[in-house]
C-alpha cells in the first residue's frame, strides 16, 4: 500500500513510518518541522519506498498517485508546545484535519485520526473508557488542544457519515520513548534528562497527579492493527500500569542510575492549569477488538528511553 502520515518527522510518526517500511508499503511522511525533526528520519534518506515532503498541513495538501491509508499524526500535542503556539494548534486540528480528510475522500484512502485522552479533560470518570463525553474547559489554557482534537473527531465522524470515508479514531495516551524531543516540556523528557544531568527533578504539585505510561512501540503496533480492523468509533491505545508522577521520578531515578533528588516546585498558572489531577485508559476495546495489550514494562521502556537520550547528550 501507499500510506501518507502527516507529522512523519515527529515522535510517534517517525516509528510509524519505520513500521510500514518495515511491512513493506510505500510511505510518504509529510511534516512541516515546526515541532517534527529531520534527525528522526535522516536514517530513512534515500530508502527506495520513503518519500519526505515538507507541508504545512494547513494548507491545500496535494498527493499525487494512489493513496491507500491516509494517517493525521501532525499536532502540536506537548502542554508547553500548545501553550506556545495556542492559534497554530487549533488550525491544526481543524484545518489540517479537514485537509486530509478531503485527502482521503479524493483518493477513496481509509483514514485514521489520532486523537488524544486529552478529549476526556480532567476526567470525572476513572479510569476512561470510550463511551465517556469528557470534562473539557473549552476556554482554559488546554482548551486548545483538547477542543480541536474534539472537533476533528467530530469532522472524522462527518467525513465517516456523510462521505462514507472509512475511518479510525485512536484515541492516544501519555506515549513515550526514543525521539520524543528533549524540549518539549513533557514529564518523561524532562526527569530522563534532569536524571542524566544529576539536577533535580522538577515534580509539580507534590507528584501527586497520576500518568500512564505507554511504549511507542506497543502504541505502533496499536495503531496499525487499529487501521486494518473492522471498526467503528474511538478506540484508546495506553498502558493501564497507572503511576503518581512522583513515583515515576524515583523510577527514572533509579533507572537512569542517578543520584538526583527530587523538587517540589510549583510551575507557572498557566502550565498546570486544568492539568488533569488523573489519567488511566481502559484498553477493554482495544483487547477485545484488536487482540492488542501493552507488552512493554515502564521499567525497560525507560530504560530504552534513557539510553536514547544519553546517546543524544553524548552526541549533541
Ligand atoms: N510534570 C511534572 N514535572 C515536569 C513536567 C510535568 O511534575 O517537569 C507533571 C505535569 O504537571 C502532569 C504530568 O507530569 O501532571 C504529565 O505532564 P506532561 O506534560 O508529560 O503531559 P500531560 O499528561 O499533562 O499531557
Amino acid at each position: 500500500m501507499r500510506i501518507l502520515i502527516t507529522g512523519g518527522a515527529g515522535f510517534i510518526g517517525s516509528h510509524l513510518c519505520d513500521r510500514y517500511l518495515a511491512a513493506g508499503h510505500d510511505v510518504i511522511a509529510m511534516d512541516n518541522l515546526r515541532t517534527g525533526s529531520i534527525d528522526n528520519i535522516a536514517h530513512l534518506a534515500g530508502h527506495p519506498r520513503f518519500l519526505f515532503v515538507n507541508h504545512d498541513v494547513t494548507h491545500y495538501i496535494y498527493v499525487a498517485g494512489v493513496v491507500d491509508r491516509v494517517l493525521h499524526l501532525a499536532s502540536l500535542p506537548s502542554p508547553v508546545d500548545y501553550l506556545n503556539y495556542p492559534i497554530q494548534t487549533l488550525k491544526v486540528g481543524a484545518l489540517g484535519t479537514h485537509n486530509t480528510l478531503g485527502l482521503a475522500l479524493a483518493k477513496g484512502a481509509r483514514y485514521l485520526l489520532a486523537s488524544t485522552s486529552e478529549v476526556y479533560g480532567d476526567p470525572l470518570v476513572h479510569p476512561q473508557d470510550e463511551s465517556y463525553w469528557g470534562n473539557v474547559n473549552p476556554i482554559g489554557p488546554r482548551g486548545v488542544y483538547d477542543e480541536s482534537k474534539r472537533f476533528a473527531e467530530a469532522l472524522t465522524m462527518a467525513y465517516d457519515r456523510y462521505h462514507d470515508v472509512d475511518t479510525r479514531i485512536v484515541r492516544i495516551f501519555n506515549t513515550y520513548g526514543p525521539r520524543m524531543r528533549a524540549d518539549d516540556g513533557r514529564v518523561v523528557p524532562n526527569f530522563v534528562i534532569q536524571a542524566l544531568k544529576g539536577e533535580a527533578l522538577t515534580v509539580y504539585d507534590h507528584g501527586r497527579r497520576t500518568r500512564a505510561f505507554c511504549f511507542v512501540d506497543d502504541l505502533v503496533e496499536g495503531i496499525m492493527r487499529l487501521m486494518e480492523a473492522d471498526v467503528d468509533g474511538p478506540v484508546n491505545i495506553g498502558n493501564p500500569m497507572e503511576i503518581t508522577i512522583v513515583e515515576f521520578a524515583k523510577l527514572v531515578i533509579e533507572v537512569a542510575e542517578s543520584a538526583s533528588t527530587l523538587a517540589y516546585v510549583i510551575p507557572d498558572d498557566e502550565r498546570t492549569r486544568d492539568d488533569p489531577k488523573q489519567r488511566c485508559p481502559d484498553i477493554t476495546r482495544a483487547r477485545e477488538l484488536l487482540g492488542w495489550e501493552p507488552r512493554v514494562s515502564l521499567r525497560d521502556g525507560l530504560a530504552q528511553t534513557v539510553a536514547y537520550f544519553r546517546q543524544k547528550m553524548v552526541t549533541a
